[in-house]
């Protein structure tokens, strides 16, 4: 084996090193490390459902019902009456023709983009798209072009250039370490004048946003002719595990024929599947948690426009504060974790170079007081 150690040595130095803290999760909102309760302002559960009882329940239920592993990939033995049921009541909720689950929303956005693009084919990505949307156009062998970050004009000069017939252009719905909101309705529209066909990844927006939290694309009132592939991700705001893909007849049919990452991996737990169907029904008939989490962001932000803390332009769960240098963030966080407070340092390469921020996301778990307490420890170590 070669020497490793001068590249971990290299991250070390420039405080990119990346280090997992072992947790205890907790209800509201809470998490236990080191025998400290802390209040978590890093997860993704942001309507709090990860503990919610029902979900629980039919975790437990179907794993006695249906065994805990799923035995095989779905289109061999693996493919349960649950990832049936979820793929129906996702549809119907989302409003599309059909739908697919994948194992991850990682898994899906490969999945999508190598089955539908070939070698040489385009992708247009947003330069601030997640890693697996980039990552997808690596395994389908494409010519990756980006543009500047929600720039229609700068996606019209992409479209432009290619004298490709298939396009597909990706973006996320949400942007996952910024919070703010591609401008959905300009690029559906453009990309439909140049017979390209756009895809959204709304990892960050289902669940949140939208009636009944259908995301985004609800939230903008765009249909299936206007934006044909839709990737909503079930481990985030669902307080599940897994992602659905979204789209035509045809689209999904493509996908069980040609989409290796949906092919090639075992199915998840029938109990999972359930889970997400029990999460879909609250989405519908507890809008209190979505409320609870809008009143929350409109309180963070007044609060902080208050005590002086500059944020990034965001409406959404994800609110995160530019720190710039990496060193400085890391310090940061452990400041406010000291003072009991979970917030994640994100640095390069997860954010562009001299970007590190705080991201501080909120749940509907969270009280408007956790919100104040964080605020004003936090207007305390950014003065420092
Ligand atoms: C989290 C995330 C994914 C990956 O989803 P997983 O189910 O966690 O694999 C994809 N895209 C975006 C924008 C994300 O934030």
């Amino acid at each position: 084996m070669w020497d490793l150690s001068a590249a971990l040595q290299q991250r070390r130095e420039q405080n990119l090193f990346r280090q997992r803290r072992t947790l205890q999760p907790l209800a509201e909102g809470r998490c236990v490390f080191e025998g400290r309760t802390l209040i978590n302002f890093s997860s993704n559960d942001y309507l709090g459902l990860t503990f919610h009882p029902s979900m629980i329940a039919t975790a437990k239920d179907v794993a006695s019902s249906h065994g805990v592993g799923s035995g095989a990939s779905h289109l061999v033995s693996g493919h349960s009456s649950w990832h049936h049921q979820l793929e129906v009541n996702a549809a119907k909720l989302l409003g599309r023709d059909r739908a697919l689950l994948f194992s991850t929303g990682y898994m899906a956005n490969l999945g999508v983009i190598s089955a539908l693009i070939g070698r040489s084919e385009v992708v247009i990505e947003d330069k601030l798209n997640h890693a697996s949307l980039l990552d997808a156009a690596v395994l389908a062998r494409a010519k990756l072009d980006r543009f500047v970050h929600n720039d229609i004009n700068d996606l019209r000069r992409c479209l432009e250039k290619s004298t490709q017939a298939k396009q597909l252009v990706a973006v996320d719905g949400v942007f996952s370490m910024d919070g703010d909101i591609a401008p959905l309705k300009d690029m559906a529209a453009l990309v439909n004048q140049y017979d390209a066909a756009l895809m959204v990844d709304d990892a960050h927006g289902f669940g949140v946003l939208g009636n009944h939290g259908a995301g985004s694309l609800n939230e903008f009132g765009l249909d299936q002719q206007q934006v044909p592939i839709l990737m909503s991700t079930l481990g985030k705001a669902i307080g599940s595990y897994g992602a659905i893909v979204s789209g035509s007849e045809a689209l999904i049919e493509t996908l069980i024929q040609f989409a290796r990452p949906y092919i090639y991996t075992t199915a998840l737990p029938s109990a999972v599947a359930a889970v997400s169907c029990t999460a879909l029904e609250i989405l519908s008939k507890e809008p209190e948690r979505r409320q609870h989490l809008h009143s929350l962001i409109a309180h963070f932000k007044a609060g902080a426009q208050h005590r002086n803390i500059q944020l990034m332009a965001s409406d959404t769960a994800i609110q995160p504060i530019l720190v710039g240098d990496s060193g400085r963030c890391l310090k940061l966080s452990q400041r406010l974790l000291e003072a009991g407070f979970y917030v994640g340092a994100i640095r390069p390469p997860t954010v562009p170079v001299n970007t590190a921020r705080l991201r501080v996301t909120l749940s509907a778990a969270h009280s408007i007081a956790d919100v104040d307490s964080l605020l004003d420890r936090l207007a305390e170590v950014l003065n420092d």
